[in-house]
């Protein structure tokens, strides 16, 4: 039986988020024999670059709920519309992205529509007809795997959890959905926003080709200064772990991690890094791993496709003097 899949199509700045695009990806590689459908909101017309795009990125369907009401972002009347076309279309499983926005949205949706909700997945599988959402738990020590009772089996993703792909060719039928917006304006009334802000949820810098990461093997803040000049020498981005932001060796934008960001590079070099689990939730998407460590038994050593038994800072050493 088909499962019909309902993904939130999440529009900031008049670009399509990262997010959105990887959950979709996931979901047409991953899921069997499901129908792939998008929803989003919007105030105006959509541009006709928006509208294009729309149709390249491998949805079968695409609803849209137009309204001036929705301009700027206001949770109890985005939540309250769409699950106005939740109830209406009955999808088996509901995605959005782990976003500031998607956040926020997603409690409100599950309880207006009285259904569980698994926040902040690393994974979805579909058994069954069934989503089975994975995320870490118990502080990261555990991943757990988790299927609602209730219909639909809905799921927040993380930004960068999933890889983006190239889309398949599809003939995407645009649906304009005609919610009710009785009683909104006395909901905005309630708020005046005085500015906004955009910051992109996902950017190049987690599908960097080449992450290099460093953790308290690397010792010091000036050892961290020697890995982002390699960086720049071979158009890599830097990382840390938790570990060395904490000690103030390395930013917190950069840390990597269950509390962190996850990255999808094509390579991941990891320097001087245990390889704790909510490390490793957050590079679970590298395409390669390799791991320089001075222990052999350190637990990354294990998961890497390559892993050096040497001496983190040497590595950097050696490789800047290699490329200059
Ligand atoms: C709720 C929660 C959330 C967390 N979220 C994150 C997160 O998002 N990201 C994250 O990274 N961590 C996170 N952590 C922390 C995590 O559990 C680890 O403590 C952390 O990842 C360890 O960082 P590290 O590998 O740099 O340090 P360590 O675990 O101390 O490892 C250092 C490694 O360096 C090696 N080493 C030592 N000297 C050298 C040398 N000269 N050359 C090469 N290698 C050397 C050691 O053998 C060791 O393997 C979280 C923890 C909790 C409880």
């Amino acid at each position: 039986m088909t499962t019909n899949t309902l993904v939130y199509i999440e529009i900031n700045n008049n670009k399509i988020e990262n997010v959105s695009k990887e959950i979709i990806s996931h979901v047409s590689k991953n899921f069997d024999d499901t129908s792939v459908c998008g929803f989003l909101t919007v105030n105006t017309t959509l541009s006709e670059s928006l509208f294009s795009e729309l149709r390249q990125i491998g949805l079968d369907k695409i609803y849209i709920i137009q309204h001036e009401a929705l301009k700027d972002f206001n949770v109890e009347v985005f939540s309250g519309v769409i699950s106005q076309l939740i109830s209406n279309i009955q999808p088996q499983v509901l995605l959005m992205g782990a976003t500031v926005n998607g956040r926020e949205l997603a409690p409100r949706i599950a309880a207006n529509l009285q259904i569980g909700l698994t926040a902040d997945c690393t994974d979805l599988k579909i058994e069954d007809n069934m989503l089975l959402a994975t995320r870490p738990t118990y502080g990261g020590q555990m991943m757990a795997t988790i299927y609602s009772k209730t219909l639909p089996g809905f799921a927040t993703v993380r930004p960068g959890a999933f890889l983006k792909r190239n889309f398949p060719e599809k003939n995407t039928e645009i649906v304009y959905f005609e919610a009710n917006f009785d009683g909104v304006y006395e909901i905005l009334n309630k708020t005046e926003i005085l500015s906004t802000e955009y910051k992109p949820q996902t950017d190049d810098w987690t599908n960097s080709d080449i992450i290099i990461a460093g953790g308290l093997g690397l010792k010091s803040k000036e050892n961290f200064e020697k890995l982002y000049k390699l960086c720049d020498l071979i158009g890599a981005k830097p990382a840390a772990s938790r570990a060395a932001v904490e000690l103030g060796w390395a930013p917190s934008e950069i840390q990597v991690g269950q509390t962190g960001r996850s990255v999808s590079a094509k390579l991941y070099i990891a320097l001087g890094i245990s390889g704790a689990l909510q490390h490793m939730t957050g590079i679970s998407n590298a395409q390669k791993v390799l791991a320089v460590n001075t222990d052999k038994n350190a637990p990354i050593m294990s998961c890497s496709d390559v892993a050096i038994v040497a001496d983190a800072t040497a590595v950097i050493e050696a490789l800047t003097n290699k490329f200059s």
